[in-house]
């Protein structure tokens, strides 16, 4: 089975991306999340903060055999450097579908060798995406429904009170 590439800002990871890499986890004999440096999206945590955040959750969650890196670039040479043939996203809502068909249909110019694959997010978490995680933690709010706990950790010393 081929290798694939999981990427995106986890800016923090939250259980919807990790449901994703667990669906995708059965599919491939290798996962590869991997953690993007700029994202135009001004994150909340630093680069290296995102990529062990993201560890840390895995194990948390008890997933095994996935790899975590991080990219500065264009995400093809990164897919290429960890020999992947295929390039993993997740889908919530109709909104996340034209910009992920957008992003599918350049890398396939960019690259033409690998293969975007999309999986279905679960009901429950199709509402969930890290800038919502964000904005109830900046108000104090419980967000342990939607991450695990060192990344509930993580959000309270950065966004708390201080
Ligand atoms: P990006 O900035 O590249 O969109 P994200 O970390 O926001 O990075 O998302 C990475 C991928 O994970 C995207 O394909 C996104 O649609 C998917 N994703 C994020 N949250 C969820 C969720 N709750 N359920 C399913 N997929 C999700």
């Amino acid at each position: 089975m081929a290798i694939a590439i999981y990427p995106g800002s986890f800016d923090p990871i939250t259980y919807g991306h990790i449901d994703i890499a667990r669906r995708a986890r059965k599919l491939f004999s290798k996962l590869v999340i991997a953690v993007v440096a700029n994202p135009h999206k001004n994150p909340l945590f630093t680069l290296e903060e995102r990529v062990l955040l993201t560890q840390e959750a895995l194990r948390e969650s008890g997933l095994n055999g996935i790899e975590v890196t991080s990219y500065d670039g264009l995400l093809v040479e990164c897919a290429r450097a960890h020999g992947a043939g295929a390039i993993v996203r997740g889908l919530r809502a109709n909104s996340d579908f034209e910009y992920e068909f957008q992003m599918a249909l350049a890398n396939r110019d960019l690259a033409p060798e690998f293969e975007s694959v999309f999986f279905m997010t679960a009901g429950n978490y199709s509402f969930l995406a890290s800038s919502m995680v964000k904005e109830v933690a900046s108000y104090g709010g419980n967000v342990s429904n939607f991450v695990p706990s060192s990344v509930e950790k993580a959000l309270r010393s950065k966004l708390g009170p201080k």
